[in-house]
């Protein structure tokens, strides 16, 4: 038996099943590229989901984190550390905003803006005790807490893990009047991905998003931008709000917030929002610790310049134009937003899943999302020349799968 059989055998027995893995033993990554236990390379079109969007072991990265193993890693959030303030006031700077409020994953920050929101509508709108509603859209993704599937329209993240905490109006994604219709006075906030990651790269009409700007501004209501997946350059742009030049009062970070190295995941707001919580009311053991603190810290740094953001949009348009050379006949739709795409399959070819594996067994790792759809998310490191062999591999796929 090889190594990597045995190392699956493990996982398989000892490893809750969770996951779905695609048939490959990682062991090494750097830059665009990761290595498997038999020394096979492969180009990472997945970047962990958008996670490592600066590439595996960035050296501004690594050297922080390397830097700060020496000093503290972890300490009471009985203390002052000298990490954590500076993280928060740069990624405050970043946002626009006067506060944040760090967490470790992306459902965490999720839980956090839905606690912030109901208390400043019963404390801030005067919404009557235990009533407030929150608009979510269909097609949403936002984690995986009991509350988060919970308002899910997807029956596999949901079924089975009921009773769902109440408070939340479902509505199309993209749809003006719909989210207009659903507004009651006890809504108090809009949770919205600007564009819809785990729904397969969705992009709204354009103008939806700065047209639900408005109606919460019509309604008093906050707008609570998950940009877990979106944000921090992925998009062509340091928020996918920015497209619009919409300025949500709530960001929700995580993600690529981490560096690929560490879950970091933030809520970025105003005062007038943030200081619903008070000391004892929110809190979490590893939020903000200063490793964490750290590695954010330098991810925000790097996205000072603006390099990142214009890689993106650059390597954006080298992937659709690459992209439109497929057969037509068996894609059904492909939409890019910076350098991240969808791409629908045809009914009655391949599924997505198994062009994922076959583009594997041909040296790209590429991740489905739903039964048809293609998801590509290569780290911003990557080059042009890399785009093009990826595609051609993902042509090649769709064509043998
Ligand atoms: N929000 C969005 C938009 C996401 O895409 C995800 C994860 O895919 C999450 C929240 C949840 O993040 P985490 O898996 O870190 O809890």
């Amino acid at each position: 038996m090889n190594q990597s059989s045995e190392l699956t055998e493990l996982e398989e027995r000892y490893g809750a099943h969770n996951y779905h893995p695609l048939p490959v033993v990682l062991a090494e990554g750097e830059g665009a590229w990761v290595t498997d236990t038999e020394g096979r390379r492969y180009l990472d079109w997945l970047s962990a989901y958008s996670a490592v969007n600066f590439g595996h072991g960035h050296p501004r990265l690594i050297g922080a984190a390397k830097a700060q193993l020496d000093r503290i890693t972890l300490a009471s959030r009985a203390f002052h550390t000298d990490q954590l303030g500076p993280f928060c006031a740069e990624l405050a700077e970043l946002c626009g905003k006067d506060a944040v409020l760090p967490m470790n994953t992306g459902a965490e920050a999720v839980e956090t803006a839905i606690k912030a929101a109901r208390k400043w509508g019963y404390t801030r709108k005067g919404v009557a005790a235990d009533r407030a509603r929150i608009i979510v859209f269909d097609g949403n993704f936002h984690g995986r807490t009991t509350t988060i599937v919970g308002f899910s329209s997807d029956p596999e993240s949901r079924e089975g893990f009921g009773p769902f905490a109440p408070g939340f109006d479902s509505v199309p994604y993209g749809d003006i009047e719909a989210l207009n219709a659903a507004v009651t006075p006890d809504t108090v906030a809009v949770l919205i991905e600007p564009v819809q990651g785990e729904g397969g790269v969705i992009i709204p009409p354009e103008g939806y998003l700065a047209a639900v700007r408005a109606t919460c501004d019509a309604n008093g209501l906050l707008m609570i931008a998950d940009e877990i997946q979106t944000g921090l350059a992925r998009t062509g742009h340091t928020f996918a709000c920015d497209r619009e030049q919409v300025r949500p009062d709530v960001y929700l970070l995580g993600k690529a917030l981490g560096g690929g190295i560490m879950p970091v995941s933030a809520v970025a707001a105003d005062r007038e929002v943030m200081d619903v919580f008070t000391p004892g009311t929110h809190g979490s053991t590893f939020g903000g610790n200063p490793l964490a603190a750290a590695v954010g810290r330098e991810v925000v740094a790097m996205l000072a310049t603006g390099e990142w953001q214009q890689r993106a949009r650059d390597l954006g348009k080298h992937l659709e134009q690459a992209l439109d050379g497929l057969d037509k006949s068996k894609v059904d739709a492909i939409r890019v937003c910076g350098l991240w795409a969808g791409v629908d399959l045809a009914e009655g070819g391949p599924t997505a899943r198994e062009v994922c594996e076959r583009m594997a067994a041909l040296g790209v790792l590429c991740k489905e999302t739903h039964h048809r759809t293609v998801r590509i998310a290569p780290p911003l490191v990557i080059e042009p020349h890399e785009i093009d062999r990826g595609v051609e591999i993902l042509a090649q796929a769709i064509a043998e799968a």
